[in-house]
């Protein structure tokens, strides 16, 4: 340690990071002391889950979603945008070119779209696990108990639901509730895990009004779930949507509230490295949101500071086209191929391995 390390908020693996380091963490500035925080965040990646990468190929297999999350450009109020959903035969090949790319898993991600039945869904499920044998992770939204049931029945192996803020004033103000149905995707997660999934969740980072105490909060929350899988990336403003223009206003106006969570790749990596500390053997994505605000760098960064999962999209380009939650998303016009090519050289220029198998949750060391 050199002198100025004795100030640096103390570093510890699970509750052994307090939410006062966390929180300080979060406030660094400085890149030299960052470093420690990284080191940290990789050396306990490596001795948790390993150098391998779990690769799940991701397909967006419907973009109509009949809730109004404020941040989300895939909202139902956005008249802007075409709806498709994707033919159960074309979600069988993309499953199938998974397996031939060697990834573990698939992953059926959608708008909360009622249009994919639950029959139609655990058709798909059953379809993807008979013919390929891969995982299959859903994250298709708050549904009904029973489709959760039914879906699990059919094989599905995960579900992916974000609780995306913990501080519930700003979770309600940019995810309204249904009419008669109150928000609760804490709820949901304990139901999913009780059903025998295993079950993922996650943030977004730098939304308008989220201060760094609240990610704090986050991350004190991720530690205390148990999660298999928790996702976190920036929040990246939509134009055609309530909070895309609120956050373009602030921006415009240097309207931010006190504390504010920047949506900045350094912060969203920094949010990635305390939760590796405070979960050690969780699955970890580099996430698209995270390549994005870094073109360059995001992805490799999140894998050096903590993340030990990469999705590669598989959406057929005549689909994935529409389904923007956020403006520009990476790689929209590549085909599946090249965005293997891409993350396979990623990987080797990063010194690490493809991970083999479903890449369960502490499987991966
Ligand atoms: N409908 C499902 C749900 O809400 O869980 C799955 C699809 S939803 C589009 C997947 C995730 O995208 C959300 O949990 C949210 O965190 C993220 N997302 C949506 N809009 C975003 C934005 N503008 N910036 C960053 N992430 C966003």
């Amino acid at each position: 340690m050199t002198a100025s390390d004795d100030t640096l908020p103390p570093l510890g693996v699970g509750d052994a990071l307090t939410r006062e380091a966390v929180l300080a963490w979060l406030r660094e500035a400085d890149g030299r002391r960052l470093e420690r925080l990284w080191s940290a965040a990789d050396e306990t990646r490596a001795r948790f889950v390993g150098g391998a990468v779990h690769l799940r190929g991701l397909v967006e297999v419907s973009n109509n979603c009949v809730r109004g999350c404020t941040y989300c450009g895939i909202r139902a109020a956005n008249r802007g945008i075409e709806r498709y959903r994707v033919p159960a035969g074309v979600v069988v090949d993309c499953a199938r070119a998974a397996k031939a790319y060697g990834y573990g898993t698939l992953v059926l991600q959608s708008g909360e779209d009622y249009g994919l039945e639950t029959d139609w869904v655990a058709d798909v499920v059953s379809r993807v696990k008979g013919e390929t044998g891969l995982a299959v992770t859903l994250s298709l939204g708050e549904r009904p108990d029973e489709d959760l049931a039914a879906w699990r029945a059919a094989g599905a192996d995960r579900y992916l639901l974000r609780f995306e803020t913990s501080d519930d004033e700003l979770y309600h103000r940019i995810h309204p509730d249904l009419p008669g149905r109150v928000s609760d995707r804490l709820a949901i997660l304990r139901t999913l895990q009780e059903l025998g999934y295993e079950a993922g969740t996650g943030i977004m980072v730098g939304v308008p009004g989220q201060t760094y105490a609240s990610v704090a909060d986050d991350v004190d929350l991720f530690r205390g779930m148990d999660m298999d899988m928790i996702g976190i990336g920036p929040y990246l403003p939509h134009p055609a949507t309530p909070l895309g223009v609120e956050f373009g206003r602030r921006l415009a106006a240097g309207d931010w509230p006190a504390d504010q969570a920047a949506n900045d790749e350094l912060t969203t990596c920094k949010v990635i490295a305390l939760t590796r500390l405070a979960r050690p053997d969780a699955n970890l994505p580099a996430t698209t949101a995270l390549s994005l605000v870094d073109r360059d760098a995001g992805r490799a960064h999140g894998l050096q500071r903590g993340a030990n999962v990469v999705m590669p999209n598989l959406t057929p380009p005549e689909y994935r086209a529409k389904y923007e939650i956020y403006p520009e998303k990476a790689a929209v016009h590549e085909t599946a191929e090249a965005i293997d090519e891409s993350i396979q050289a990623l990987l080797a220029s990063l010194g690490r391995t493809v991970g083999e198998g479903p890449g369960r949750r502490g499987h991966g060391g």
